[in-house]
């Protein structure tokens, strides 16, 4: 039987076009770099606004301009012979949770169009990942690597490299940096 694997999609299999709609709306040129947070809303400045920014994001489609990290489709395809697969991706956008069907609707899509390998059926939208018991999960949070999996990667990003060696430690998390350390930890 091959084993379960969970991975996540956004900024762990590819870059979402959420900083570039983002940046769009305020006319600026941010970078991932410039933040140390996942949230990243509160730069667009009052609550009013930001629910404006989020009404602009939803009625655009964040996958269009998607960028994939280095080797995540081809690694990806490789370790489908050997593990189970299951896409495992939150939906409901922070501060925005009723508004956000259209999301649904654009990443499954997006996956659907890039990864014609992946069964449908084995996509999972939801934002509570710690229900669930498999081999090998990859996150690019650590709240969401606090379930019964056996080995817990946390995909590098640029909202988790304060987090120390000692508190991945406890959670039993290791980092990784690419898809190709991914490879070489799963496939040998
Ligand atoms: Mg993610």
């Amino acid at each position: 039987m091959k084993k379960k694997l969970l991975v996540d999609l956004d900024y762990v299999i590819c870059h979402p076009g959420f900083l570039k709609i983002l940046n769009d709306f305020c006319g600026t040129n941010y970078k991932e770099e410039d933040f140390t947070e996942y949230i990243i809303d509160n730069v667009i400045g009052s609550q009013e606004k930001i629910q404006a920014f989020y009404d602009y994001y939803i009625s655009k489609d964040g996958y269009k301009d998607a960028v994939l990290f280095e080797g995540a489709k081809e690694i990806l395809r490789k370790l489908d012979k050997y593990y189970d697969i299951y896409i495992c991706s939150a939906c409901v956008m922070f501060g925005a949770e009723r508004k956000s069907a259209k999301l649904f609707k654009d990443k499954f899509e997006y996956l659907i169009r890039e990864f014609e390998f992946i069964d449908p059926e084995k996509i999972i939208f939801t934002n509570s990942k710690n229900i669930f018991i498999a081999d090998v999960q990859i996150d690019d949070r650590l709240p969401n690597l606090q379930g019964p999996v056996k080995l817990k990667l946390l995909f590098d990003s640029y909202h988790n490299k304060n987090i120390s060696d000692e508190e991945l430690e406890k959670s039993n998390v290791r980092r990784v940096y690419n898809w190709k350390e991914i490879e070489n930890l799963l496939i040998n």
